[in-house]
């Protein structure tokens, strides 16, 4: 199966092909040719299964044929609980439309200023993507009109709710026209998730790929001991020498420690930026943009920061600092292994950090590999194995390890 077949057509194809999506992903098989037909859709789907393209594609389609009436509001309009995301949404609204004449979009989100946002509001458009708060502030002072509005899109439906936009979502709603289509987007679509969209959607199909292997992704997992702070340096500075390394995300406990660290990158040679919570808004999405060009080959970032940060360039993420949560852990190594592609996430470890991994890998129920880089051993071999989750696998003994990955890596 390939896009044409799904119904796409020129001049998203060539955006796609150029973009070398050879086949679409499982999720966008399903939606695609429903979405086309103007269906309302229930879709389990996770970041980094292509849902995106799954709904985008489709919406810039149907935006070939004339609105439905006259204005100047959105037809399409997405909902997404991050700015992060809804700007990652919109770029990519602009990026498969390319080649579409004269497609307007524009990104309504918190935390950036009112004056651009209006702008565009006094100019017709097709596609919005917005944060409920800030589209909230905008409908409260009547700059937006949804007569338009043929699609609404509810992206990572089960977050908003977690961030307790519930009120919002129904207060938007509210406004749209009954004869929309609706698609939701959802990790699960069990409880109040459920409940919402039965509400929002009308003889709606639903799709579940959340069993299909490509959502897991590839990650594999080691963990290397440092005696102390300059061990843990030298280490660092060799993982980002390997040549397997394209793109990295380096962790680090504290903004300021973020920032020292990128210093001191900086001043080995690496094209390396930071992005922590003190950054202003337009300054995390102008890091996040270069780092999506490939002109930054290394992120340090702190735990906030780095959440939802999805490049498929990014092939390996470091922990610098342990994560002091396992679920930490678990958002963290998920920046790598985007799209179908594989990743290795590596956990630098003090001595006094040996617990932690104990505790995400009950978390995760996967061991956590050890590994040296021959002549950066640690001072003092690790002790022992611990304790790990009794399953069958490949021997994890330290001893037994071929260190053939690091090597040459320096
Ligand atoms: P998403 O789940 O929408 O966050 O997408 C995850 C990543 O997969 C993004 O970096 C997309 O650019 C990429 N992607 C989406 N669809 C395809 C495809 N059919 N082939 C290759 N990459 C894709």
């Amino acid at each position: 199966m390939n896009f044409a077949e799904l119904g796409i057509g020129a001049p998203m194809l060539d955006v796609l092909s150029r973009a070398g999506y050879t086949e679409p992903t499982a999720v966008q098989a399903a939606a695609i040719p429903l979405a086309l037909a103007g269906r309302d859709l229930l879709v389990s789907s996770h970041t980094g299964s292509g849902k995106t393209a799954a709904f985008m594609l489709p919406l810039l389609q149907r935006l070939k044929a004339a609105p439905r009436s006259p204005g100047r509001g959105p037809r399409v309009l997405v909902l997404a609980p991050t700015r992060e995301l809804a700007m990652q949404v919109d770029a990519a609204a602009l990026a498969y439309g390319a080649g579409l004449p004269r497609l307007r979009t524009a990104a309504l989100v918190g935390g950036t200023p009112y004056g651009l946002q209006i702008r565009k509001l006094e100019r017709p458009l097709d596609v919005v993507v917005a944060t409920p708060g800030r589209l909230l502030d905008h409908i409260g002072s009547g700059r937006i009109d949804f007569s338009r509005l043929e699609t609404l899109v509810l992206d990572e439906a089960d977050r908003m709710l977690d961030m307790g936009f519930l009120a919002d979502i129904e207060a938007i709603v509210a406004r749209m026209p009954q004869d929309r289509q609706t698609l939701l987007f959802s990790a699960t679509l069990d409880g109040v998730v459920g409940q919402l969209a039965r509400r929002l959607t009308r003889d709606a199909q639903r799709i579940d790929i959340g069993a299909t292997p490509e959502r897991k992704a590839d990650i594999e997992q080691v963990m290397l001991f440092a005696d102390d702070l300059r061990h843990k340096t030298r280490l660092l500075d060799a993982l980002l020498r390997g040549a397997e390394v394209r793109q990295c995300v380096v962790f680090a406990a504290t903004k300021r420690s973020t920032e020292d660290l990128c210093g001191l990158l900086a001043d080995s040679g690496f094209s390396v930026a930071a992005l922590h919570g003190d950054m202003q808004q337009g300054q995390r999405t102008r890091t996040l943009q270069r780092l999506r060009d490939g002109q930054t080959q290394v992120l340090v970032a702190t735990d906030v920061a780095a959440r939802g940060i999805d490049v498929a360039g990014i092939s390996h993420v470091i922990n610098f600092d342990a994560p002091r949560q396992a679920e930490d852990y678990v958002h963290r190594i998920g920046r790598t292994g985007r799209a179908g592609r594989s990743g290795v996430a590596v956990t630098l470890m003090g001595h006094h950090e040996r617990h932690r991994v104990r505790d995400i890998e009950r978390f995760t129920g996967q061991p956590i590999r050890i590994d040296v880089i021959p002549g950066l051993e640690p001072r003092f071999r690790p002790a022992p194995a611990f304790k790990r989750p009794a399953r069958p696998g490949p021997s994890r003994r330290p001893s037994d390890r071929p260190h053939a990955r690091w090597q040459g890596t320096r």
